[in-house]
């Protein structure tokens, strides 16, 4: 019979991604419920010495396949190493990421287990010894319970939501062979385009600034970029504005663009469509700045300021400045 809740690590240079901790508190919790174990595949070139942090947040068994053709990421490779070690122990559980790498690889992976997957859940609990994935519909206007049938039950966490808990078990290192073959290995990576040195991505970030059609254009975004250095946050886009031209592609928020979920989201001249919604409703505290007092952002926000927001931003950051000094 399947035993373990099983996560995927995620790691980049050398680093393990905070949603791994996320996954590994999380899968520790389900496990305690169910009384099993907790698993975590690790993948890479020179990644050993990162599992014994996993063991930190509640890994017993740490999985790694320490392999050149692992690094970098390739959908092909991870999701045949993934794929050998979860046939090879059977977990009951496996759990995911729902970040761009977390993305790529579950799609795949559920075609190689022929199970099935609750994606982008907010919320998972053990019901009737069975995973209980709770995942936001239509926007975030309600929210779903899925019961995986196939095994393991695959879900992917979306980033940011659940806490992190530290644990002080070691966990034990075991290495596998990813059998990989050539016939499996048909992506190569030719180049790793980077963004700009000290950007903070916004799927990863605390605090996200973001601006609309109301910032007029690309200079407008200035006033956004002086309030995101003095609050440490990442600047984001309605998608308004990247089909304008004024932010890249990378920043868009939404059904079409990421889904975040930091701390504290500021909407500046974003009016709340329900696809920005999508993407950043489950953030935990909304500030709306809108001179439309019936713009439908102020609906989720938890503080709105009805205001022209040239006027506003500024008068905000030397606020803020002012409390940090
Ligand atoms: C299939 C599909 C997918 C989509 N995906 C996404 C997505 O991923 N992300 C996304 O964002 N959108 C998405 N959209 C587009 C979405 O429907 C909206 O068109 C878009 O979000 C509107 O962007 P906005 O709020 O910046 O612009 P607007 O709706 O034009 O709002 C601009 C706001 O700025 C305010 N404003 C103007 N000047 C000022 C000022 N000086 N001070 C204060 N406030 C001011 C206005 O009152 C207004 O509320 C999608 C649409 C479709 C059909």
């Amino acid at each position: 019979m399947a035993k373990g809740v099983w996560i995927v690590a995620e790691q980049r240079e050398g680093a393990l991604r905070k949603v791994s901790f996320e996954l590994a508190s999380t899968a520790r919790k389900l496990a305690d419920q169910l009384g099993e174990e907790v698993g975590a595949v690790l993948l890479g070139s020179g990644v050993e010495a990162m599992a014994a942090q996993l063991g930190k947040y509640g890994v017993d068994k740490v999985f790694v396949a320490d392999n050149p053709a692992l690094e970098p990421y390739t959908t092909d490779a991870h999701a045949a190493a993934v794929a050998k070690a979860v046939k090879d122990n059977d977990p009951s559980i496996l759990l995911l990421g729902a970040s761009t790498q977390g993305k790529d690889l579950s799609a795949r992976l559920v075609g190689k287990l022929a199970t099935g997957m609750a994606t982008d859940c907010t919320d998972v609990k053990i019901a009737d010894g069975k995973l209980l994935a709770i995942r936001p519909m239509y926007a975030g206007k309600c929210f779903g319970e899925v019961v995986v049938t196939g095994t393991p039950q695959m879900a992917s966490l979306r980033p940011n939501v659940f806490t992190i808990v530290e644990n002080a078990k070691a966990g034990a290192v075991v290495k596998f062979d990813p059998a990989l073959d050539a016939a499996q290995l048909k992506t190569k990576v030719l180049e790793v385009q980077k963004e700009a040195a000290g950007k903070i991505d916004v799927s990863e970030a605390n605090i996200i600034v973001s601006g609309g059609r109301g910032m007029k254009g690309p200079e407008g975004y200035g006033i956004l970029e002086e309030l995101a250095k003095t609050l440490g946050a990442a600047v984001g886009a309605s998608r308004a504005a990247v089909d304008a031209g004024w932010r890249p592609q990378s920043d868009q928020v939404g059904q079409t663009g990421k889904v975040v979920s930091p701390n504290l989201y500021i909407a500046c001249g974003i009016s709340g469509a329900i696809q920005h919604l999508a993407g950043m409703s489950s953030s935990k505290f909304i500030v709306a700045i809108n001179k439309d007092a019936d713009a439908p952002i102020f609906q989720r926000a938890d503080y709105g300021i009805v205001d022209d927001l040239f006027k506003v931003v500024p008068a905000l950051t030397v606020e803020v400045k002012k409390l940090l000094a």
